[in-house]
């Protein structure tokens, strides 16, 4: 899932989004459509708090390192494991088998809202740029990623 403007990196099991978000000055509506797009094929950010929260429900070989650009990225020094499909390893029957305890970056997708900024992911179809939305359900699962973003900006 995400930061910066549209790069995508080759991992040779197709491509995997590490960025495709943009700012906006106005929150946009948000109504998901259970695609699930967003579980397949992307760079899904784990902070340790993400890791203590799956390994304390019993969770074990789920996440590795990220790279270096990733980290640049992100600031986040884990990402959730894929499938050879490219697949979040916790998507089953294309719903998530941990909502309740998904990490951060799952809670706040499609959204980075950061004190003074919004970033939007351009790929999630169930944006609805005609309304407008609310951006408070996003910040605390933002905090982490916006500080990073917020860095990169100054
Ligand atoms: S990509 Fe967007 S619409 Fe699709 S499942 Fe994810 S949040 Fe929902
Ligand atoms: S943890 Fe759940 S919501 Fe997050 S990418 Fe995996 S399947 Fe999707």
């Amino acid at each position: 899932m995400v930061e910066k403007g549209g790069e995508r990196e080759g991992e040779g099991k197709g491509e995997v989004v590490i960025s495709d978000y943009v700012r906006v000055t106005k929150m946009p509506g948000f109504s998901c459509t259970l695609c699930g797009d967003c579980c397949r094929n992307r760079v899904i950010p784990l902070y340790e708090e993400d890791i203590e929260r799956l390994k304390s429900a019993g969770y074990e070989d789920f996440y590795e390192s990220t790279d270096s650009i990733e980290f640049e990225l992100t600031g986040a020094p884990y990402k959730m494991k894929l499938r050879k499909d490219g697949s979040c390893i916790f998507l089953e029957d294309n719903m998530c088998s941990v909502y309740e305890i998904r990490p951060d970056t799952c809670r706040r997708y499609p959204f980075i809202v950061g004190e003074d900024f919004i970033l939007v992911s351009l790929s999630c179809p169930g944006i609805k740029w005609d309304e407008e939305g609310d951006p408070r359900p996003y910040k605390e699962a933002s905090r982490k990623i916006a500080g990073k973003i917020r860095a990169l900006m100054e």
